[in-house]
């Protein structure tokens, strides 16, 4: 049975028809409008060509934003002028369809526990590191939502008390240690230092900046300053994994996300200070830590699984 998965994003607004096995058979982008009522529309219409003459059974919108437990009313969204909107009722009188919605970073880690690096374990958890730190918890092969749906926000559990302010009202989440905004400002303050910084130093002099970019290229390269920026990063990202474990439990640790392109090199000291800060180390099963499989398709693919299991168990 087919689904239709959508992501909508900052830039652009993803569709795919998907099979049962999160086959793309056919896909479809446009740019994201800045209004509300224009993005709806821009959804209806996709669903519609996407649709064609193949029967899906429903249809999965993901976006970024607090969604109710129901999976039907977006009671906030970052980027777009949603407030306890109606989304999947608007959605279903205009297309016809069950509609499911669900956040974009929930559908994504679907996707990868479904299809990709956790398909072989019950209880996962993936953190994405991109500018910020976003992320999804599969708990016995469940998707964990919380009580009210807006659970597992794992960019915003906070790992330093009074630490680094966040754009989410906070201070100390781990979005501003581990991010990929974190690593550069890492190598920035190596910059500063010299020494093994020298290299990073003489970039940003050669450029102005030192973008994610150029950090990427010298990691790839063993720059000795950008990967002391990397365990840095690293460091960080393991004690919040620590946490994690020590609650969830989890099989497996997944990395998404642009930071995931380090590869090992990224998921070996996110190993040790995992090891480090795990509470009664040593007596405890280790779990795995992956690199995403998925890379741009999972908001889709993952969206569209969750609304034919959805449509299946209905
Ligand atoms: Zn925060």
């Amino acid at each position: 049975m087919h689904a239709i998965g959508i992501d909508i994003g900052g830039t652009k607004v993803a569709g795919a028809l998907v099979d049962e096995l999160g086959t793309i058979i056919r896909e479809d982008r446009v740019p994201t409008s800045r209004d509300a009522d224009e993005i709806e529309t821009a959804v209806v219409e996709m669903i519609a060509r996407l649709k064609d003459d193949a029967e899906p059974v429903a249809a999965g919108v993901a976006a970024a934003g607090f969604i109710d437990a129901a999976q039907s009313t977006v009671y906030y969204a970052p980027n777009i002028a949603w407030r306890n909107e109606p989304l999947r009722e608007k959605l279903e009188t205009r297309t016809g369809m069950p509609i499911v919605i669900e956040n974009d970073a929930n559908a994504a880690g679907w996707a990868e526990f479904r299809f990709g690096a956790g398909r072989l374990v019950s209880d996962m958890v993936i953190l994405t590191i991109g500018t910020g730190v976003g992320g999804a918890i599969v708990s016995e092969d469940k998707l964990f939502r919380g009580g009210f749906g807006t659970g597992a926000e794992i960019g915003h559990m906070r790992v330093v008390p009074g630490g680094l302010p966040c754009g989410c009202g906070a201070r100390g989440c781990i979005e501003q240690y581990g991010s990929g905004r974190a690593l550069q400002r890492y190598a920035n303050e190596l910059a500063d230092q010299g020494g093994i910084g020298q290299v990073l130093a003489d970039v940003r002099t050669r450029t102005g900046t030192l973008r994610g970019a150029d950090i990427g290229d010298l990691i790839q390269r063993r720059d000795p300053g950008a990967l002391a920026a990397l365990r840095q990063l690293g460091d960080w990202l393991g004690q919040a994994c620590a946490s994690l474990g020590a609650v969830l439990d989890p099989q497996m640790f997944v990395f998404g996300g642009g930071v995931a392109a380090a590869g090992d090199l990224l998921l070996e000291p996110i190993r040790a200070s995992y090891l480090e800060n795990l509470p009664a180390r040593g007596y405890h099963p280790e779990p795995e830590f992956r690199i995403a499989e998925l890379v741009n398709d999972a908001g889709v693919v993952g969206a569209a699984d969750l609304a034919r299991l959805h449509a299946e168990s209905h």
